[in-house]
C-alpha cells in the first residue's frame, strides 16, 4: 500500500493528550502504523467523561474465527485507540496489537474493554498477588525469615494501598517482625505507618 502522511487535522485536545499517554512496556507510546491501515480521519467517540479516537492509522483485521462467541458485539478491526485510565485518568493507548492479543489469544470476550492504563493494570496485578501471598501467610503460626519479611512487606504494601485497613493486624505483624527479626528496614517501615496512624 502506498501510504502517504494523513492530511486531517488532530484537536488541541486529542494532540495533548498523545503526547501525554501513560508509556505501554510493549508497545510505547506512539501510534503504530499498520500496512492494513487507511489514512482516514480518526474515529472520535464520546464517553462520559472523555472522547475514545480510534486511528485508522493503525488498523488491523480481526480474525473473528478466533474470538470467544459473543452475541452482543463483534469487532472488524482493531485499531490503536486512545483513552482515559479509569483510576488515574491519565491517557493511555490500547493498541491494535494489544487488542488482538487480548481477543484472539488470551480470548476475552470482545464486549470486555480496556479501562486502565498499562501502569494502573500492573499496580493491580500486583496488589491481587500480594494479597494472595499474604491470604496464605497470614493464617500460619511459624515462619521463616523470609517468609516473615515477605508477609511484612506484602502488610506495608496492602495497607499504602487501602486494602489493609486492621491496624491491630499490623501492629501484630510489626510486633512479629521486631520478635523475631531484630534488625530489619521493613519493621522501621511498619513503626512509620503505625506512627502515622496516631496523628
Ligand atoms: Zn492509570
Amino acid at each position: 500500500m502506498n501510504k502517504t502522511k494523513s492530511n486531517y487535522k488532530l484537536s488541541a485536545l486529542t494532540i495533548e493528550r498523545l503526547a501525554n499517554v501513560v508509556p505501554h512496556p510493549r508497545y510505547g507510546s506512539k501510534i503504530i502504523l499498520s500496512d492494513q491501515g487507511t489514512n482516514d480521519k480518526p474515529i472520535e467517540v464520546t464517553h462520559f467523561s472523555f472522547t475514545e479516537v480510534r486511528f485508522p492509522e493503525s488498523a488491523i483485521l480481526a480474525d473473528k474465527s478466533k474470538h470467544n462467541f459473543s452475541t452482543m458485539s463483534h469487532i472488524n478491526w482493531y485499531m490503536d485507540t486512545l483513552l482515559d485510565c479509569l483510576t488515574c485518568r491519565k491517557p493511555f493507548l490500547f493498541f491494535a496489537l494489544e487488542q488482538q492479543y487480548w481477543y484472539e489469544t488470551l480470548r476475552f470476550r470482545v464486549e470486555s474493554v480496556c479501562l486502565n492504563c498499562p501502569n494502573c493494570r500492573k499496580t493491580e496485578r500486583e496488589l491481587q498477588q500480594r494479597w494472595q501471598r499474604y491470604s496464605n501467610l497470614i493464617v500460619r503460626e511459624q515462619f521463616a525469615d523470609e517468609e516473615l519479611l515477605q508477609l511484612a512487606e506484602d502488610t506495608v504494601f496492602l495497607w499504602q494501598h487501602g486494602l489493609l485497613r486492621s491496624e491491630q493486624r499490623l501492629r501484630e505483624i510489626r510486633n512479629r517482625v521486631h520478635r523475631q527479626i531484630q534488625r530489619s528496614s521493613i519493621a522501621s517501615e511498619l513503626d512509620k505507618l503505625i506512627a502515622a496512624i496516631k496523628d
